[in-house]
């Protein structure tokens, strides 16, 4: 337990978080609407500071970060709880369960274990990391001073204040943008779509590499005008340049919806390249989808299958073929 960041203290012993939009006001004894931050006496605490339910070392393809240090292992550690409840959540059980087991994991104990398995660095993923913020914001200071790059892989939901605080840290960052209607995020996953466009917005003002993830969910946000308005605003708010993930839905937790078609995910890459170099289907078997090409010259420069990589057609920074200065971060 720490004394947690971002609250206001209220009459009554009542304390409000002002993590993320939810902005709780969490009463003596009871905790917000993500699970892990309570009430102790009118303190407010992040319950799972330093507790850690998943660590791997997996491959950055894995995020996904397609044009991060494409093929490098990174150390990767998660938590519990959620400050969305995503009818659709791919890992509830860690998500949505603040009884999950878990093991402490200290932030200089957290940078010992990615420099001891040659990791280049340090990925907040799994669940959502903006709610384990007082974990990350320590854990990424180390880190970086230890030469580590820090990564997040987040749902985007968190007050402008704490990530502008946790940005400077933050060298690369994947924000899942789960639809561009905001009655989704109301409906399906008790959020809302405003603050999510905005960390997107801040986050590329502040320097960090970013990439977008969107799962297209069959009948809920596979529309065309849903794939054309995140066209849109992505390419306006992060330019042509930033790499878009379409990922394929499997049911899950409390959707049955059959799995997206791969036809649908092939009419939103045809959409979202009428405005964006670099986008990649997941979750869909491969081909020739979760290549990289040059948008000059479509030379293969990264040749992916399943979550390897192999960089094929780049020369110090540039283009092979062409001579193009390569989009990808480390290479
Ligand atoms: S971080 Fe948790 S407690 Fe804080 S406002 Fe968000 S959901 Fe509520």
């Amino acid at each position: 337990m720490k004394e947690a960041l971002y609250y206001t203290k209220l009459d009554g012993n009542k304390a409000q978080c002002g993590l993320c939009p939810h902005n709780c006001i969490v009463a003596d004894g009871k905790a917000g609407f993500c699970r892990v931050r309570s009430n102790r006496g009118g303190v407010l605490y992040s319950d799972i500071f330093a507790r850690v339910t998943s660590y791997g070392l997996d491959p950055i393809e894995k995020k996904p970060l397609y044009h991060f240090h494409p093929g490098r292992l990174i150390s990767s550690f998660g938590t519990k709880g959620c400050n969305l409840s995503c009818a659709f959540c791919q890992n509830y059980s860690i998500s949505q369960d603040p009884d999950a087991p878990d093991e402490e994991v200290t932030p200089s104990a957290a940078v010992r274990a990615a420099l001891r398995d040659g990791s280049f660095g340090i990925a907040y993923t799994y669940t959502e990391p903006m709610i384990w913020f007082e974990y990350v914001l320590e854990t990424a200071r180390l880190a970086r001073a230890a030469g580590l790059r820090n990564v997040l892989v987040t749902n985007g939901l968190v007050n402008e204040k704490p990530l502008r605080a946790l940005i400077p840290y933050v060298d690369a960052m994947n924000v899942d943008v789960k639809s561009m209607d905001d009655g989704f995020y109301r409906k399906v996953c008790s959020g809302m779509l405003a603050p999510v466009l905005k960390t997107v917005e801040l986050a590329v003002k502040g320097g960090c590499h970013v990439e977008v993830t969107n799962l297209v969910i069959p009948t809920l946000n596979d529309a065309p005008e849903n794939f054309e308005k995140l066209r849109d605003w992505l390419s306006v708010a992060a330019g042509d340049l930033v790499p878009l993930h379409f990922s394929r839905y499997f049911p899950m937790y409390k959707l049955d919806i059959p799995p997206t078609p791969v036809a649908t995910l092939e009419k939103a890459c045809a959409i979202a390249r009428e405005k964006l170099k670099y986008v990649y289907v997941g979750n869909a078997g491969g081909g020739d989808r979760d290549n990289t090409l040059c948008p000059a010259c479509g030379n293969l420069q990264v040749q992916r299958r399943g979550y390897s990589a192999r960089i094929v057609g780049i020369k110090d920074g540039k283009c092979a073929k062409c001579g193009r200065a390569t989009d990808i971060v480390g290479v």
